[in-house]
């Protein structure tokens, strides 16, 4: 089995990766680690949960440890985007603790909170910044930030990238960058635009792919109860009693669906709170906060609120609503279940969902194991019914499910022409 000493990485790194008590390197850790250090790009067709962060800091911070480069004034020696402010948080985190060592100077950009404290952190260049593209394009714009001499660039949840129309920012900031340098992408599927980006962004890369995204794995036990909407909420608080559960978290497809869980939650006295769009960055991390450290058991979350959210030791997915989008189930299942550990995922489908199952059943190739009566079936809302009219001056990569990029058709096509209920409905 490959060591992490065998993968070349500098000393202070690999004693950083002994602290945290890592026996082995992941497989996409021993198959990127190496590559990344011949200075070669990289697409990595990888899920959280697969070590795939430490497979780029770890290398990315020991080319900069070798290198002894000294960053440029207002800029960074490597990039690091990030789709949401919490995977952003997450990563510089994680940067911190294999870095502690070696101590690199790390700066966050990220929407949300003020610019000028970002602004100062930049001014003496930083060796990583971990940043979002909407405001990294804002620092650009304004000449705060530049680009000129960055050496590598990581490229992280390409496929949430393109789900929140941040593709054309991303193309932005890569023409910014020099034509010289390490170019590197991660993405846990790779639908066709992701695929025109790695084409135009990156040259003659490796290619590593672990576990195929369409199958959850096999240590999560999967069931499905079958039930009329308005029965969910006693339902969820019934099997939240149950001894076995330690720490869950609960997914609903709307922002308002996420507060009324978790408010019913907290009414009959379970610690539970509640992160999505809506909620402040400062609120937002509080939750997270508590969640991991155990204060809450619960946490409540949309989709885009969650993906990417790396935490352990979590026995029990709920998905108080199924995703209407497939895949998200797979990624919602995948925050259980990690390392090495096993994991339960309850879904719950009344009958405007059955369509939502059955497309499901269809990704992962499994029938989920059901109880409860079929609810009798309902055709979910007309896609548009209900909804406010879209803003034109919106600003882009706020809006969900904006996937307009050009170049190569996308694979995901008919999942645009799906049905989405209006967050109105419920
Ligand atoms: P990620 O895929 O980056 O979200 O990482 C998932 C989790 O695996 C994180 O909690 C890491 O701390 C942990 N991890 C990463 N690499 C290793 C390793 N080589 N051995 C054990 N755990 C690891």
């Amino acid at each position: 089995m490959t060591q992490f000493s065998d993968l070349g990485l500098a000393e202070p790194l690999l004693r950083a990766v002994e602290g945290e008590g890592y026996t082995n390197p992941t497989p996409i850790q021993a198959a990127v680690i190496p590559t990344v250090l011949e200075q070669r790009d990289i697409i990595g067709i990888a899920q959280t949960g697969t070590g795939k962060t430490a497979a780029f800091v770890l290398p990315v911070l020991s080319r900069i440890h070798a290198m002894e480069l000294t960053p440029p004034r207002r800029g960074c020696t490597a990039l690091i985007l990030a789709p949401t402010r919490e995977l952003a948080a997450q990563i510089a985190e994680s940067i911190r603790i294999y870095g502690k060592h070696m101590k690199p100077a790390v700066a966050v950009v990220v929407g949300g909170v003020k610019h000028n404290p970002q602004i100062k952190a930049m001014a003496p260049g930083v060796d990583v910044l971990v940043a979002t593209p909407g405001r990294l394009l804002d620092h650009m714009d304004t000449g705060t930030i530049r680009l000129d001499g960055t050496s590598v660039i990581v490229l992280d949840e390409g496929d949430q990238m393109l789900d929140l129309g941040f593709v054309p920012a991303i193309r932005k900031v890569m023409a910014a960058l020099p034509k010289k340098r390490q170019t590197m992408l991660f993405s846990a599927t790779m639908p066709g635009p992701i695929k025109a980006l790695a084409q135009d962004f990156l040259s003659n890369p490796a290619e590593v792919a672990v576990a195929a995204v369409s199958k959850p794995i096999d240590r999560i036990e999967q069931r499905v109860i079958h039930m009329p909407h308005a029965e969910k909420r006693d339902r969820l608080a019934e099997l939240m009693a149950d001894p076995d559960m330690e720490r869950s978290i609960v997914f609903t497809r709307t922002k308002r669906g996420a507060d009324r869980v978790a408010e019913g939650l907290v009414k009959v006295g379970f610690g539970a709170a509640a992160i999505h769009g809506n909620k402040s960055q400062n609120q937002r991390e509080r939750a997270l906060r508590d969640f991991k450290q155990g204060k809450t058991t619960i946490l409540v979350a949309t989709d885009i609120a969650a993906r990417g959210i790396d935490i352990d030791d979590v026995s029990h997915v709920f998905n108080f609503e199924l995703p209407n989008i497939p895949e998200a189930y797979v990624h919602r299942i995948g925050r259980t279940a990690r390392a090495g550990r096993s994991g339960v995922a309850i879904s719950f489908c009344d009958g405007t969902e059955r369509q939502y199952l059955r497309d499901i059943e269809r990704l992962t190739g499994i029938t989920i194991a059901a109880e409860g009566e079929p609810q009798p079936f309902e055709k979910p809302p007309v896609p548009g019914a209900n909804r406010q009219p879209r803003n034109p001056n919106q600003k882009q990569g706020r809006a969900g499910g904006q996937r307009k990029e050009g170049g190569a058709p996308s694979t995901r096509k008919p999942r645009r022409r799906k049905p989405r209920p209006a967050s109105s409905a419920r």
